[in-house]
């Protein structure tokens, strides 16, 4: 059984009279500085002189530093931009602030379990990972609630590196839904395998797929679009917040019965055989590799990857409909 903190087993004074320096200001950082701030916490936020994001958190009162400077201030340092510039960015601005009692925090365990920043032992070394982007991590503490989130310790040079994070953990309203306890290699592997195999790369190459085979074999794109995109919305919702057990049971008996007959068609023994070589690439460090491989060469297969899928021709049929369906509130990606 995981082991889950709540808000009793944290306490805030740990972080009293300590100034906690979040590193970036976009999904993650704009709710940490919130969060923490509105929790009682001295906070500053550290972003390069040229950030877009700058204006966004001066305007919600923060004192905005460089990333230098804020590192240099911060007792705690949460380092809160893209996976793929944390390296830079440590090695340049941060690593060089690094006094013995400090606290180096992370969002996601990438950087450190694949041994991209090594920080010296001196310091405490800790994750606090909330599971739901940062605008809902933002709301759900604005209405009290709180989202879950994952707590880890790399280093614990001080002692006490498991409270702070706790500490941390509760100003970000997390404790009031649970913090699970895992290790930086748990956290990011199994982040990564959902994230490629099942929640971005399985669900959308399915809906893909399905819109494809359906189109192909003559019906209407729109039938097409609502079959397999369309109504997912409402079979993730059940399957939230009953698990698939209550979905089955609010289906009708014949998609019940086709769910049982056909998936294990589709998820076949291929499939699976292919789901663990997905893991080993991620266990042994050869999709984290590859990765910022790309990041060096600037991108280029990410970003014709990313043109392509957005000319798949299920968007365009998507926005048409999207648009004729104002109660769901369309999303356009910002330019
Ligand atoms: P975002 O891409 O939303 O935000 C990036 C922020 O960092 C922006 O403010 C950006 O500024 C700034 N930034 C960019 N480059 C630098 C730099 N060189 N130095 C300092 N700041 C910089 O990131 P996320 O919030 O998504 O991710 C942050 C961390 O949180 C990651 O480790 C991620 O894995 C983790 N995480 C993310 C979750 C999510 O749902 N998004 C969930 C849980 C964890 P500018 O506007 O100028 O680009
Ligand atoms: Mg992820
Ligand atoms: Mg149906």
């Amino acid at each position: 059984m995981a082991t889950i903190y709540y808000d009793q087993d944290a306490d805030l004074s740990y972080l009293q009279g300590k100034t906690v320096a979040v590193l970036g200001y976009g999904s993650q950082g704009h709710a940490h500085a919130q969060n923490l701030r509105d929790s009682g916490i001295n906070v500053v936020v550290g972003l390069p002189e040229t950030s877009r994001s700058r204006e966004r958190a001066a305007a919600d009162g923060f004192e905005v530093l460089s990333v230098a400077e804020a590192a240099r201030r911060g007792d705690v340092i949460s380092m809160l931009m893209p996976d793929h510039v944390q390296k830079g960015v440590y090695e340049e601005y941060v690593a060089p602030e690094l006094k013995p009692g400090k606290v180096l925090m992370f969002a996601h365990g990438f950087n450190i379990h694949y041994g991209r920043i090594v920080p010296p032992a001196e310091i405490d070394v800790t994750m606090i990972a909330p599971k739901s982007p940062g605008h809902v991590l933002r709301d759900l503490y604005r209405q009290g609630i709180g989202v879950p989130a994952l707590i880890a310790v790399h280093q614990d040079a001080s002692g006490q590196a498991k409270q702070l994070a706790l500490a941390y953990a509760k100003g970000l309203g997390c404790t009031k839904a649970g913090v699970l306890e895992t290790t930086f290699k748990e956290e990011t592997e199994t982040d990564l395998f959902g994230e490629q195999a099942v929640l971005c790369g399985g669900v959308s190459h399915l809906i893909q797929a399905g819109f494809e085979t359906l189109v192909e074999a003559g019906y209407q794109p729109e039938l097409a679009y609502f079959e397999v995109l369309n109504e997912l919305k409402l079979i993730v919702d059940l399957i939230y917040e009953g698990g698939l057990k209550f979905m089955r049971y609010s289906v009708s008996d014949t998609a019940e019965y086709g769910d049982y007959v056909s998936g294990p068609k589709i998820i076949d023994d291929r499939v699976r055989e292919t789901m663990h070589q997905i893991l080993q690439d991620i266990q042994t460090g050869r999709f984290a590799q590859q990765w910022m491989a790309e990041n060096d060469a600037g991108r280029p297969n990410f970003s014709r990857m990313r043109q392509e899928a957005q000319q798949h021709p299920i968007e365009e049929v998507g926005e048409r409909l999207r648009a004729m369906m104002p109660w769901l509130k369309a999303r356009q990606i910002p330019s």
